[in-house]
């Protein structure tokens, strides 16, 4: 049975006894410093066997999740008051549920305050969502609504079931 290859490459240099990340020490070599814990080392064609200096990039542990979790952290996203594509703030991908403009704040502002209604079909995605793990703070910007209005929609279910 032979091991699974490891997902980098290691090496010994420079420290016989304990191996580190070769792509992390190709980079501190290129800087000609050390490298801090909080920064990561992205291999930019998706090979992490391919260290070529070009293909190493140093990123943000944020960046790094938007490069890999790319559904999560949209580059872009729908306005959700105009329904214009927009491109988030790199720090607000996750939570932007508007372009920024200021009508279309104000719009959701309102929707939020009106308790827009709960469709039931959309109530029993947010139950299903909510059961697989998704956190209301998502649902509540995935669909517009209150955080109070999700936690109505799962609750529902709860009273149903008994
Ligand atoms: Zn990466
Ligand atoms: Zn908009």
């Amino acid at each position: 049975m032979s091991k699974p290859r490891p997902k980098y490459k290691w090496t010994n240099e420079g420290s016989p006894r304990r191996s580190q990340l070769l792509h992390r020490l190709i980079v501190s070599k290129k800087l000609r410093r050390k490298l801090r814990k909080d920064e990561f080392v992205h291999h930019i064609n998706g090979d992490t066997y391919d260290n070529d200096i070009e293909n190493l990039k140093v990123v943000s542990p944020t960046e790094h999740l938007e490069i890999h979790c790319p559904q999560k952290y949209p580059e872009f996203k729908t306005c959700a008051a105009c329904g214009k594509n927009f491109r988030p703030a790199v720090t607000k991908r996750k939570r932007a549920v508007t372009c920024g403009g200021k009508r279309c704040i104000e719009q959701i502002l309102v929707d939020r305050h009106s308790h827009r209604k709960l469709t039931k079909r959309n109530a029993d995605i947010i139950r299903e969502a909510y059961k697989g793990g998704v956190k209301t703070s998502a649902l509540a910007s995935a669909f517009t609504l209150s955080r109070a209005t999700i936690y109505r929609a799962i609750n529902c279910q709860i009273k149903g079931a008994n």
